[in-house]
């Protein structure tokens, strides 16, 4: 596992390549093999190869590369809902107003040991001036949540999502900002919402270990709000499945690998919605390697989808929530999904391999004090007895039984036994 430092490098590469994305058209197939060490930083260098390697190649045939392999994590919503934020309140000091680190220290380690993390930013993040606000269809998160998820280890922020105009088309231009300003202090990437359309057809890349993966990021649905016709910002819609299959047609041309974010279907249920199942065929027949589903703030299943020349790629139909402060007990268990993205060296075909998710627990006890974030192994029962749920302040809804024997029927229920990542 790479440590921070070197995961912060590798994240560095990115950048660089993302400008040449955008000056220049065109594959790059002709660029040589990058160097596995991040540390090389200079996307002309030749392959660096230790001694050993160097005596083998003046005595055999020069070997195909290497195969490639990065690992990647990916979570759910990060839904900061008011009593999430009022945690974070809790937990400040020294004059600060926020301190989010404490709510999601018990998983970053887990977030860290990756590559690359990926997160959907539910909330929007619209920078300085704007109200905060926890509440539905008026979200607005403080914009230190946004350094504290990159703290916590997360690269890759998706931000298309039914929120995203919260705060109406002057909230998500703030928040493109604020994003665009960050990308330009540290070594993160944000996609889903874009200036116009040339902006929207740049294929946002990260190069990584010697693997280019391509990001996508789709929307479902705006809550009802709309762009007005005078703005020429650009979201990428599920129903656009004509922009969605030319997009992931000019990722594969552009990078090995392509990783598509959708945020889609129904609330509230595990049930994967027939439509939804037939999308995610789509994009995998169209090229993605891999689809992170979100939206449904529940746990949902996940499988290999197969292309008609017997190839896969794989889908995760929702990761559910990562935080939040819901009161439903289907709405506490959300999953972290953990892959290796496999680039073959001699044939430069993708697989997605080694699955494993751990599900991930929203713990909170009474008036939602104590809220943070647990993954499933350091979950016990004593803590499971602890939880608010059921809480019987909150509106009566229907799923409010609590304990380790719910937790683990939800997983059970929903994660496939071989994808179970318990320990
Ligand atoms: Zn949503």
């Amino acid at each position: 596992m790479m440590k921070r430092t070197d995961k912060a490098a590798a994240a560095l590469l990115t950048f660089g390549v993302m400008l040449c994305l955008a000056a220049c058209s065109g594959k790059t197939e002709n660029q040589p093999i990058e160097s596995i060490e991040p540390a090389v930083t200079d996307s002309t260098a030749p392959v660096t190869l230790d001694t050993e390697t160097t005596a083998l190649s003046t005595t055999t045939e020069p070997a195909a590369p290497p195969d490639i392999s990065v690992n990647m994590l990916a979570v759910g919503d990060n839904l900061v809902q008011t009593y999430v934020y009022k945690a974070a309140q809790a937990k400040a000091t020294n004059g600060e107003e926020y301190n989010f680190m404490p709510l999601y220290e018990n998983v970053a380690p887990i977030v860290q040991a990756a590559d690359v993390a990926v997160i959907n930013q539910e909330t929007i993040i619209c920078g300085d001036g704007f109200e905060i606000s926890g509440s539905n269809l008026n979200f607005c998160s403080p914009p230190v949540l946004a350094d504290t998820m990159i703290d916590v280890g997360f690269d890759i922020f998706t931000i298309a999502n039914n929120h995203m105009l919260d705060r109406g088309i002057e909230g998500l231009e703030a928040s493109i900002n604020f994003w665009d300003d960050m990308m330009r202090k540290r070594p993160v990437l944000a996609l889903g919402a874009y200036r116009g359309p040339n902006d929207q057809e740049t294929i946002r890349v990260q190069d990584i270990k010697g693997m280019r993966i391509a990001y996508l990021s789709y929307a479902e649905m705006l809550n009802g709000y709309y762009i007005p016709a005078y703005s020429e910002i650009c979201v990428g819609m599920t129903k656009e499945e004509d922009l969605i299959e030319r997009q992931i047609k000019r990722a594969k041309e552009v990078a090995d690998a392509v990783v598509v974010a959708t945020h889609w279907g129904d609330e509230d249920t595990h049930v994967v919605r027939a439509d939804v199942r037939e999308l995610a065929q789509k994009i995998i027949n169209w090229g993605a390697d891999v689809i992170i589903g979100t939206h449904s703030h529940t746990a949902e299943t996940m499988e290999y989808l197969t292309r008609e020349d017997g190839t896969q790629g794989f889908v995760f139909y929702s990761l559910g929530n990562f935080i939040s402060a819901q009161t439903d007990n289907f709405n506490v268990v959300g999953e972290m999904a953990n892959f290796n993205i496999v680039k073959n060296g001699e044939t430069g075909a993708v697989t997605v391999e080694d699955i494993g998710v751990m599900p991930v627990i929203t713990h909170y006890e009474d008036s939602f004090s104590n809220l943070r974030l647990y993954p499933y192994n350091l979950y016990t029962p004593e803590l499971a007895d602890s939880h608010a749920l059921p809480y019987t302040h909150a509106p009566r809804e229907t799923a409010k039984d609590f304990g380790m024997d719910v937790i683990n029927a939800i997983v059970d229920a929903n994660i496939p036994k071989e994808y179970q990542w318990l320990e």
